[in-house]
């Protein structure tokens, strides 16, 4: 595969697969002229996104000769990329001058601060160093079998299976970089799997009164009455055996579909929990790896979580890359820094895409198949999270609110497909997740949620529930926040233990800000946190007797637990608090990912996957489910885009 950022655009010119691509005007390295600086190597450490950065810059007397990031503590997937990419263009254009990767610019920009301090211990001329004249792109035309507009995971699932299918395919990406929110999602995966569920050791607590609650339903709908019956017949089974946990995928379709109030589409509910499995089983087939323990993922109602090795969604995006890195150019290439702007019809017809290029340069995608549009949601874009949903569920999602979105999902793709004529359904259901960092919205720095207790030390809402009623009753909450509490019982070793992007909880400790607070009594970390230590003892005290199966939660009515009682010191808390995370409304799609127009025909050529999609989800979005949604409709619409359905 061929993957370009924008300043290589020129270099498309090679490939003989794609059309019209015209030349660009190479950039201008700076060249200083000033010189007179004592060649060496020399290092400067600054602070990054997480955490010191440090770099080691070799110049020759008027030469950069080398750049290294040495060490470094930057969003896992994300900052990889500016760590990456910058050394080598600071190193050949020989100026600290050069772009910042789009959507990382805190890391791009540490690494340019830490190059310069470098430059100035060397005696360097700064001003010379930082002339650079960005290369002039021109206007191009391509054309492939299939154009994907957004590198998200869903974008990325549907270019290996169109690519398996037969096609040629080119994937524009607005940022700088592949990944999307999938790459800094928790990287959590559903799917029942009855090879790790029935372990002897896992203990989950009371589930089959979960099983029995959803039997106890009045079926709404003949598909409904069919499920129930089947997941009837398979919990009577089960109860006949002596395996540890129930579980088979339409049960897991029918409690997805109930966790979204029955809002979603249960034919296509049932078409991502049927494929659930042999999803996971592409990743594991394409070398990615998953924890061989299951557990019950915060907002995913049930223990059938499978957690990436990797930190956040990088494992997934290793593996598409993986993958993608075998395909000659012919077959698949990426332009990234490349931004759609609009959809080319011809009549009613989706033919290709209009895109800009970072430089303003058009970029004309021809499409001989069709379009799949993959830009995800718009839990990043204020104003249309305003206009579509704030009011009786959430009186704010203004500004104020942060969001655990990356910087490029804005909801371009659903305005392109309405404006095809697709319909947009559920644009009023908006999902905030409960567990984020009340400053940033980021989810990288979770450790663990077994606990939720508020600035009273007392629970306050079931932890096993769904996402919306666990933001809701934060957001009831003194300042709106909440602490989640745990122990050396979950993480023996702070040096090893890591959060969900792999940074370490001892780095999250010594971080001014993080909301992490360590404790070696209970006692001591009450009055760190400002609150009664009687209740928070009490509170612990009770967790655990639910956790031994000696106490019950009457209360808020938990009944899944991970197993692990809080003990052993240290005792920690993580400051919490809801973010904007997840739009479940967007375009209709039918079960082929075909876009759907308001009379039920399909806008021929267009195609759609993923957070842009409307159809799935209902009210609440399943924690666990995203990853899965991605993978099984991506797939879905990469075969049906190669094969033109
Ligand atoms: P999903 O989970 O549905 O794959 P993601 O949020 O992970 O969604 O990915 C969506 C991707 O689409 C992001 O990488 C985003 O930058 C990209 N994107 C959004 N709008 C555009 C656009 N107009 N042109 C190109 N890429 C876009």
């Amino acid at each position: 595969m061929k993957r370009l950022i924008s300043l290589a655009l020129c270099l498309l010119l090679a490939l003989g697969a794609l059309s019209g691509c015209t030349s660009s005007t190479p950039s201008t390295p700076a060249a200083p002229e000033a010189g007179g600086m004592t060649a060496g190597t020399y290092t400067a450490t600054v602070p990054g996104m997480h955490g010191p950065l440090s770099v080691e810059v070799t110049v020759t007397a008027d030469a950069i000769e080398d750049v290294q990031v040495t060490s470094h503590v930057e969003t896992p997937a994300v900052g990889d990329w500016a760590v990456e990419l910058m050394p080598a263009a600071i190193v050949e254009h020989q100026s600290t001058g050069v772009d910042a990767v789009s959507g990382v610019t805190i890391t791009s920009g540490a690494i340019l601060r830490a190059v310069e301090d470098c430059l100035t211990q060397a005696g360097a001329d700064l001003e010379a160093f930082r002339a650079y004249t960005a290369p002039v792109l021109e206007d191009a035309e391509y054309t492939a079998d299939v154009i994907i507009v957004g590198g998200g995971g869903a974008g990325m699932s549907a270019a290996i299976t169109a690519i398996e299918n037969g096609a040629s395919v080119i994937l524009v990406e607005k940022m700088g970089f592949v990944g999307g929110n999938s790459v800094v999602s928790g990287g959590i995966y559903n799917a029942p799997d009855p090879s790790k569920q029935d372990n002897p050791e896992n203990s989950f607590g009371d589930t089959d009164a979960i099983v029995e609650e959803l039997l106890a339903q009045e079926p709404v709908s003949d598909l409904h009455a069919e499920m129930l019956e089947t997941v009837r017949a398979e919990y009577e089974a089960y109860k006949k055996t002596d395996k540890v946990l129930f579980d088979s995928p339409t049960f897991f379709a029918l409690q997805s579909w109930n966790g979204g109030d029955k809002v979603g589409d249960l034919a296509m509910m049932k078409i991502m929990c049927d494929n659930s499995l042999e999803g996971l089983k592409w990743y594991e087939s394409m070398g990615m790896e998953f924890h061989p323990q299951i557990t019950l993922a915060s907002g995913s109602l049930y223990p059938r979580t499978h957690r990436a090795v990797m930190p956040n969604g990088s494992g997934y995006f290793k593996a598409f890359q993986d993958r993608l890195a075998q395909e000659p150019a012919e077959s698949y290439t990426e332009l990234l820094d490349t931004k759609a702007v609009g959809l080319i019809m011809d009549g009613d017809k989706v033919v290709g895409v209009n895109a800009e290029g970072k430089g303003g340069q058009k970029v004309t995608l021809k499409a001989n198949n069709g379009v799949i549009l993959a830009t995800g949601g718009f839990a990043g874009n204020v104003e249309l999270r305003q206009e579509y949903c704030e009011g009786e569920k959430w009186p704010d999602l203004g500004p104020n609110v942060v969001t655990s979105n990356m910087a490029g999902v804005t909801g371009d793709g659903i305005f392109f497909a309405r404006d095809a004529g697709a319909k947009l359904v559920n644009m009023d259901q908006i999902q905030l997740l409960h567990i984020c960092n009340p400053n940033t919205g980021a989810t990288y720095d979770i450790v663990s949620v077994e606990l939720f207790v508020n600035q009273e030390g007392k629970r306050f809402v079931r932890e096993d529930g769904r996402r919306d009623e666990m933001s809701k009753a934060i957001i009831a909450q003194t300042g709106s926040i909440m602490y989640s509490i745990f122990s050396a019982d979950f993480t023996p070793d702070p040096n090893t233990a890591k959060s969900l992007g792999g940074i370490t909880l001892q780095t999250l400790l010594d971080t001014p800000g993080s909301g992490y607070f360590v404790a070696d009594t209970l006692e001591e970390l009450a009055e760190k946190l400002d609150m009664p230590a009687d209740e928070l003892i009490a509170t612990v005290e009770h967790f655990n007797a639910c956790v031994e199966g000696t106490a019950e939660d009457t209360e808020f009515g938990r009944r899944a637990y991970q197993g692990k009682k809080i003990i052993t010191a240290p005792f920690y808390a993580c400051t919490r608090a809801p973010a904007v995370h997840h739009t479940m409304g967007g375009v209709l799609i039918d079960a082929d990912c075909r876009a759907i127009k308001e009379d039920g025909t399909p806008v021929p050529g267009l195609y759609c996957a993923g957070e842009i999609t409307g159809v799935l989800h209902g009210a609440n979005r399943i924690g666990g489910n995203a990853i899965v949604d991605f993978t099984v409709f991506g797939r879905i619409a990469g075969e049906s885009a190669a094969k033109a359905k």
